[in-house]
C-alpha cells in the first residue's frame, strides 16, 4: 500500500478523482472535448469569484511561472519573496533576462501591503509577484489587502502564485484586482500533478498583446492560449484526463460546498496548529498562519529523517523543511481532500512516534 500523503504536494488524491481520470482518450478538437473544457472553466471561474479569463496549462506551476513574468513585463519586476517559492519567482525572472528587484523579508514573517506599497511607490515597476501561500514557511500573506494596494497603482499589474493556497481559502480574483492567479493541481486542488490553472485579467491580457513574441515564446504565449481557450480548446494536445479529473473534483467541490470547504481547511489548520503550537512552536509569524499546511519548528533538534522514516513505516508520508529549513522544521500539509479524521489519524500516530524517537 502507498503511504497516505501529508506532504505539501503532491496531496492526497480520493479514488474518485483517480478513477475519472482513467478514461478512454476523446479527440481534443471534437465537441465532446470543448464541452468538456467549458465545463472546467467555468466552474474555476466560479472557485475564484472571477468573471474574467481563465486558462488551463499542461504543465506544472513552475512553467506558468515563467509565462507570467515573460507576458506580463516591459520595464521591471518588483519580486516580493518570503521563502524558497518567492524565490524562486524571483530566480526565472532573472533567468528570464527581465529587469527585476527583490524585496524580502526573514522566512517566517509575511509580506505585508504595507511593504508592497513602499516598493510600487517607487514608480519603477509594471508587475509585482507576490506568493499567496508560502509553502516552505506556512506562511499565508494577506492578499486581500495587498491587492488593494496594487490596484492604486493602475501600470502595476499583480500577479500571484497561489499553488498551495487555491481552494483553501478564498482567493476573490475580481473583488481583489489579481491580474495572474496561477496553480497546479497537486496541491489543494487534490489532483495527481502535471496540470495547471491560472485567472488572467483583461489588463493582463492587453499587457501580453503588446509584448513581442520573442519575449513570450510559443507555449506559454498567453494571447495565444487566450485565443484557443475561446473556442474552447488548447494551443497543443492537453492533459485529457486532468480535464476529467478537474471536471469530477469540481462536482464534488459543488457538492461539498465551497464555503463549506473552506471551513473544512480552517478546522484542520486549527487542529494542527493546537497539536503542536505549544509542544514545538509554529514557524510562520502569528498572525499568517496558513490554512493548507503547519511548518513546525523542530525545537527538540529530533532526528527529522528518522521521523519521517518511522512515519513511512506507519504509511504516512510528511514533510522535512523545505530548502534552508531542512532540519529545522517539519511541514504537515491539510489540504485538499484530506478530512479531520485523517488529521486525527495523523496526530496520534506522529505522537506515539515522536515519543519512541
Ligand atoms: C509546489 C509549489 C510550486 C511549484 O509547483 P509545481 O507544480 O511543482 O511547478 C510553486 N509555488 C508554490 C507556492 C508551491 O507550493
Amino acid at each position: 500500500m502507498k503511504p497516505k500523503l501529508f506532504i505539501p504536494g503532491p496531496t492526497h488524491v480520493d479514488q474518485e478523482i483517480l478513477d475519472a481520470m482513467a478514461q478512454y482518450p476523446i479527440g481534443h478538437r471534437t465537441g465532446e472535448y470543448r464541452e468538456l473544457q467549458e465545463r472546467v472553466v467555468s466552474g474555476i471561474k466560479e472557485v475564484l469569484f472571477t468573471k474574467q479569463s481563465v486558462l488551463v496549462s499542461t504543465s506544472s506551476a513552475t512553467g506558468l511561472m515563467e509565462a507570467g513574468v515573460r507576458n506580463l513585463s516591459q520595464r521591471r519586476v518588483a519580486n516580493f519573496v518570503c521563502g524558497a517559492f518567492s524565490q524562486r519567482q524571483a530566480e526565472i525572472t532573472r533567468i528570464c533576462g527581465l529587469d527585476q528587484d527583490s524585496f524580502e523579508v526573514a522566512w517566517g514573517q509575511a509580506t505585508t501591503a504595507r511593504q508592497v506599497e513602499q516598493a510600487l511607490s517607487t514608480g519603477n515597476y509594471d508587475l509585482a509577484t507576490l506568493v499567496f501561500n508560502e509553502t516552505s514557511t506556512g506562511v499565508m500573506n494577506p492578499l486581500a489587502e495587498i491587492g488593494e494596494v496594487v490596484q492604486k497603482f493602475p501600470d502595476v499589474l499583480l500577479m500571484v502564485d497561489a499553488v498551495s493556497g487555491m481552494l483553501g481559502a478564498p482567493i476573490k480574483v475580481d473583488e481583489w484586482g489579481l491580474d495572474m492567479v496561477l496553480a497546479s493541481v497537486q496541491k489543494a486542488w487534490g489532483l495527481p500533478p502535471g496540470f495547471a490553472v491560472m485567472s488572467l485579467s483583461d489588463r493582463a491580457l492587453e499587457r501580453s498583446r503588446s509584448i513581442p513574441e520573442s519575449q513570450k515564446g510559443f507555449y506559454f504565449d498567453f494571447v495565444r492560449m487566450h485565443k484557443s481557450g475561446e473556442k474552447s480548446q488548447t494551443t497543443a494536445t492537453p492533459s485529457i484526463p486532468h480535464l476529467y479529473a478537474l471536471s469530477a473534483q469540481l462536482d464534488r467541490i459543488q457538492a461539498e460546498g465551497l464555503e463549506n470547504r473552506f471551513a473544512r481547511h480552517a478546522q484542520m489548520a486549527g487542529r494542527v496548529r493546537e497539536w503542536g503550537r505549544e509542544q514545538f512552536g509554529l514557524f510562520a509569524q502569528p498572525g499568517y498562519e496558513s490554512d493548507t499546511l503547519t511548518c513546525f519548528n523542530n525545537r527538540f533538534d529530533l532526528d527529522l529523517l528518522a521521523l519521517a522514516a518511522r512515519m513511512r513505516d506507519r504509511n504516512y508520508l510528511i514533510s522535512g523543511g523545505y530548502g534552508n529549513l531542512k532540519g529545522k522544521t517539519f511541514r504537515l500539509a491539510h489540504m485538499g481532500d484530506l478530512q479531520m479524521s485523517d488529521i486525527d489519524d495523523v496526530l496520534s500516530v506522529l505522537d506515539e512516534v515522536i515519543k519512541g524517537l
